[in-house]
């Protein structure tokens, strides 16, 4: 496994990929022409593939994940993740017990896609709400397990970041809640308004390496601040949710750390905040909310 992704020169990449996977010779990054996605439903047909019974889940069970019907990568190496057989439910709905077999889950998945020699990095994340392009409105999430680690990993590597750590004092009025060893706060350099970062305050490099406590501690955190979320604007808030962790490539990372990063589409009720050309063009984030005030707001909410 390499970590080429970023600077490789593009032939050896797509090669590799099967012609999928190119690189831009003007900016060098990755991108995966996926043109079968485009023959997937937007809205299946009549019932929901992810209620017990179901198209993609023929048994009961409590959580569940199975290899994405319309994948992006091959070879079963994108996964979609169901929270709960409650149709219904959001995830500020999961008890602490359920919301803790959804983070055993995704550590369970990390482990068995990470040991694979095909995979480099495991990326667990979720598109909440249609207007993020989730498709079917059961609670569920997704896994890509990469070939290489991604740019925006590898990113986070380069800058040392992780290497200093997430230090509680200096997130002082930015914090929004903890529970247990985890911390959830605002980024002094947030990009999205509202823009959450969520911890433990001691040093895990991944999602498997969570020792009992802090993975009940991450569940109830994680339904703290999505619950905080939707309160927010009194309405489901539309957000994306990735995780970061240690590179599954064999090679040593010390400086990782696991941490989630949590971008709601919404900057005031019903209004989105879209990236527009001044930011693509130059790479450059203007956020209209004050971190310290966002994290203020979040707090006032507590349940
Ligand atoms: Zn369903
Ligand atoms: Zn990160």
């Amino acid at each position: 496994m390499s970590t080429s992704g970023v600077d490789g020169t593009g032939s050896d990449n797509v090669e590799r990929a099967g012609g999928g996977h190119r690189i831009d010779p003007l900016t060098g990054s990755p991108t995966h022409i996926v043109a079968h996605r485009q023959d997937r439903p937007n809205l299946p047909d009549g019932s929901c593939p992810f209620c017990v019974g179901g198209s993609e889940a023929p048994d009961p069970y409590e959580v569940r994940a199975f290899t994405n019907r319309w994948p992006p990568f091959p070879d079963g190496r994108a996964e979609i993740v169901l929270y709960t057989p409650d149709h219904d439910a959001s995830f500020t709905d999961l008890s602490a017990g359920q919301a803790r077999k959804v983070v055993d889950l995704w550590a369970e998945r990390s482990a068995a896609l990470g040991a694979r020699d095909d995979v480099s990095y495991v990326l667990v994340f979720e598109n909440r709400g249609p207007e993020v392009g989730a498709t079917i409105v059961h609670p569920h999430g997704q896994i890509y397990a990469f070939a290489d680690v991604p740019p925006a990993a590898l990113a986070e590597f380069a800058t040392g970041g992780m290497h200093r750590g997430f230090d509680a004092d200096a997130i002082g009025d930015r914090l929004v809640s903890n529970i247990g060893d985890w911390s959830a706060w605002v980024p002094a350099a947030a990009g999205w308004p509202y823009e959450v970062l969520l911890a433990p305050g001691t040093s895990v490099p991944d999602l498997p390496s969570l020792d009992d406590a802090s993975r009940d501690s991450l569940g109830v955190l994680l339904v703290d601040i999505v619950s905080r979320l939707d309160r927010l604007f009194s309405a489901p808030m539309p957000f994306m949710m990735w995780i970061h962790q240690r590179p599954f490539d064999n090679r040593t990372w010390p400086d990782a750390r696991v941490h989630i990063h949590i971008a709601p589409l919404l900057r005031s009720p019903g209004t989105a905040r879209f990236v527009a050309a001044g930011e693509l063009g130059s790479g450059v984030w203007f956020n209209p909310v004050e971190p310290a005030v966002a994290a203020a707001e979040l707090r006032a909410l507590s349940s």
